[in-house]
């Protein structure tokens, strides 16, 4: 029976999937049983017909209805289009029974009643102008209501609802400009309710918020809601992005990467992976002058190593000869020109005085009302090579009279005599940011175009520029920047720190670029899970260094093996035990890994700071007369003999091993066994490179308030010898259970890491080899105890 009927429904035109859609429902399949009968035409072609026919018998759902042929006969016809007119029509067929016209039934469902673009948005506007005073008042707190407000305008019953949303965001956006920090909805925190005897939430573990679902990100539109001037223009965006959301990392590769940086990347990449989107990595690349192939390579190593990886990379430069074009059209639609004053007139055209701040007052060049043609002609001369550096520049059309900054006539292009890395000398100018990062976005059909908020006054020349060319505008949003304090993160003040051999390098791990952060230890999870739990807002936000460390040791905390390691090793002989006396200790890595296996022997050492000649109240370790316990070993050890060289200096002390009574020691210290030790070559303590908070603000310069115990080496370290299979397993780690970011790290000396036991964190220096073992402290146990 079904077979039959679907086989008769493919006949009158559905295909398989509607057939079968369209059987599934017993009721449903029965009016289109009656449909098909009543129909004028045994067979249809057109899919949208089709589509209302089946709507139409989702409405009936079985009843029998006398003139159904009229509403067939409308959609056939192409009278009722709509899902709104269908539902309509069959209401008002089903209400009338037999006495249902046809004039009524047109009526009924609006046939004929078609509202053009510009009539939809007359009404709309006048509908909101209205009660602008409220929306004055209240902002965009109230536009998501416009919406079903618009709906039950009686005039605008039988428009497209899909058009009334980019009018009314654009009324919005020229009536009380875009959203600022009055519109941020400062949404409620839910009180827990406390539960039932769980006083303490101990051994639960606490997951990170999301950074993607809250705040700044939360709050971002859905793609193919950011308006448009030219609304046809979403249709084709949303056809390449098929409504995925598309971002873009944009660095300049003018430098390497910093800790603010990773926050963009992570905003960027992470809100495109959170929803399931993609992310180009862009490199910036219109100012030859700065560009350096190194950083190309090391900005796509970056972000990689964040576990990040691009959709497609692309340059600026691959869009040189669009950008071109549309520069030319700009001519053409006035709205450019070519000026030949100095950079000094061109700012003082735009009111702006020596020092760059505002006040004096804007007048126009006097090359502004050039002719398209002539300005067209210049425009190829600057092309063509034949104006040096700051003959002639491209200047864009705006308007004086705006408040904005970003509307005095920005310039678009430059004479640059350089030549590019990637398109060599073809090009003698070339386009500014202001001109190409909004046409880039476009291009590449951006759906949310994030930066940070030094842009926000050019969300409206970016704006501007793609309406003036008529191509698709994507939705400029910014945030806040991330910043560290107590460190220097400029490109030009790390250049003299490099260059001026205060640091070892760019990637020195006193210092906060991101490779730096990556050579000290430090694991790609905890620099996200970081960024995650601070959350993004459009406010910047200022971290101490001690609140990165303090997130960085909990990560490591959670993940790491840890080991025993001495400083400052000094031997200890047991006098009451033989020569072949051995004590076999096991010593798990870290819950969840496995453990290693210790010989607890005749000869160990313990660390010089670990002993005292004399014992007092406050100190808990080994001293003549106060037994100390060794971890994991099962009796203490107490002091027989210090043996001192003619300096003073400890070279041996003698203990015995308490193994005839058990008692509890006041605390317990780290060993090592004399034969299954690693020396250390080199172990670099850092502490903070700069004394204050703020370095730039010393009156003398930064460079004047740099700590010089910042780096401390120390020589003659010991580490266990299961170091070994750290280093052969690297990275050895458990995941976070209270991250979502545990990213897998391509191998790699820094990717070797492990809690010495009572000392610190610890992980392998890029200058390590296989014979002299270089080991970068990451961070301290705890806030308090930086110094060594
Ligand atoms: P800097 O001047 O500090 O080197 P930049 O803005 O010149 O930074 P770009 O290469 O242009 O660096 O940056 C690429 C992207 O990273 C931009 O979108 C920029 O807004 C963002 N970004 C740069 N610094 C920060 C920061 N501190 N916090 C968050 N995002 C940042
Ligand atoms: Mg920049």
């Amino acid at each position: 029976m079904e077979t039959e009927l679907i086989t008769k429904f493919k006949e009158f035109g559905l295909d398989d999937k509607r057939a079968a859609d369209v059987t599934k429902n017993k009721k449903v399949s029965k009016s289109f049983e009656d449909i098909t009968a009543v129909s004028p035409e045994s067979h249809v072609d057109d899919e949208k017909k089709l589509i209302n026919l089946h709507a139409l018998a989702a409405e009936l759902k079985g009843s029998d209805i006398p003139k159904i042929n009229l509403v067939v006969i409308a959609i056939l016809d192409g009278r009722l289009k709509s899902s709104l007119q269908i539902s309509e029509a069959a209401k008002y067929v089903k209400e009338k029974g037999e006495s249902a016209t046809n004039e009524e039934l047109e009526v009924a469902s609006g046939v004929g009643i078609e509202l053009s673009d510009d009539e939809v948005k007359s009404i709309i506007t006048k509908s909101l102008d209205a009660i602008e005073a409220e929306i004055v008042e209240k902002r965009y707190s109230i536009l998501p209501k416009m919406l079903g407000d618009m709906k039950k305008v009686s005039e605008l019953k039988w428009a497209k609802p899909s058009l009334f949303k980019p009018i009314i965001d654009e009324y919005f956006l020229t009536k009380i400009g875009p959203k600022d920090d009055r519109d941020v909805v400062k949404k409620e925190k839910k009180k827990k309710a406390p539960t039932a005897g769980a006083s303490s939430n101990k051994g639960v573990v606490e997951k990170e918020r999301s950074m993607f679902t809250e705040g700044f990100l939360g709050d971002l539109h859905k793609p193919g809601e950011n308006p448009q001037k030219y609304p046809e223009l979403m249709k084709k965006h949303l056809e390449f992005t098929k409504g995925q959301v598309l971002t873009r990392f944009p660095p300049e590769p003018n430098g390497y990467l910093h800790i603010g940086h990773s926050k963009a990347i992570m905003v960027n990449f992470g809100y495109a992976a959170y929803h399931s989107g993609k992310c180009y990595l862009r490199f910036d690349d219109t100012n030859p002058e700065a560009e350096e192939e190194i950083y190309f390579t090391k900005i796509e190593e970056t972000i990689k190593w964040l576990g990040y990886t691009p959709w497609k990379i692309t340059y600026s430069s691959d869009y040189f000869d669009e950008l071109y074009d549309l520069a030319e059209e700009l001519i053409k639609a006035e709205r450019a020109y070519v000026d030949h004053s100095t950079p000094e007139e061109i700012k003082a055209q735009r009111g702006l005085k020596d020092d760059g701040t505002l006040g004096g007052e804007r007048f126009a060049s006097k090359y502004r009302s050039r002719t398209v043609d002539e300005n067209l002609k210049e425009f190829r001369k600057m092309r063509d090579g034949e104006y040096g550096v700051g003959e002639a520049f491209l200047r864009m059309k705006q308007d004086l009279e705006s408040p904005n900054p970003q509307m005095w006539d920005l310039v678009a292009y430059r004479v640059l005599d350089k030549p590019h890395h990637r398109t060599g000398s073809k090009w003698k100018i070339y386009p500014t940011y202001d001109f190409t990062h909004c046409l880039v976005d476009s291009f590449e059909n951006i759906s949310h175009s994030l930066c940070t908020t030094e842009f926000r006054l050019s969300r409206v020349s970016y704006e501007w520029l793609c309406d003036e060319l008529k191509v698709y505008r994507p939705a400029q949003r910014e945030y806040g920047r991330l910043n560290l304090t107590g460190t220097v993160l400029s490109k030009r003040k790390i250049a003299k720190l490099v260059n001026d051999h205060y640091v070892r390098g760019w990637d020195d791990p006193r210092l906060y670029t991101l490779e730096a952060i990556r050579r000290r230890g430090i694991p790609p999870g905890a620099i996200l899970s970081f960024i995650n739990t601070l959350g993004v807002t459009t406010s910047t936000t200022n971290i101490q260094i001690v609140r990165f460390e303090s997130a960085v040791r909990s990560y490591l905390d959670a993940t790491t093996p840890r080991l025993m390691m001495l400083l400052h090793p000094i031997l200890v002989e047991l006098d009451n035990v033989g020569d072949d006396f051995r004590e076999e200790v096991e010593i798990p890595f870290q819950k969840g890994l496995s453990s290693r296996k210790l010989t607890f022997t005749k000869h160990f050492y313990i660390d010089a700071d670990d002993y005292r000649d004399e014992a007092s109240k406050e100190y808990f370790r080994l001293a003549p007369g106060q037994p100390v316990g060794l971890m994991k070993v099962p009796f203490n050890v107490s002091v027989n003999k210090v043996v001192k060289d003619d300096n003073g200096n400890i070279t041996k002390i003698h203990c015995n091993y308490d193994n005839e009574k058990k008692s509890k020691p006041k605390t317990f210290i780290q060993w090592l066994p004399k034969d299954e030790v690693i020396k250390v070559d080199q172990i670099r303590i850092y502490n903070q490179l700069f004394h204050s908070e703020n370095p730039s603000a010393h009156p003398d310069g930064f460079l004047k308030d740099i700590n010089p115990d910042s780096e401390i080496i120390i020589k003659d370290a010991l580490v266990e010898k299961s170091f070994e299979l750290v280093k052969e397993k690297s990275p050895l780690n458990v995941p976070n259970p209270s991250s979502e970011f545990n990213i897998k790290e391509a191998a790699g000396n820094e990717t070797v890491r492990f809690q010495a036991l009572r000392v610190g964190y610890f992980g392998v220096d890029k200058d390590s080899t296989d014979d002299k073992l270089v080991l970068n402290r990451i961070v301290t146990l705890k806030e308090d105890s930086a110094k060594v």
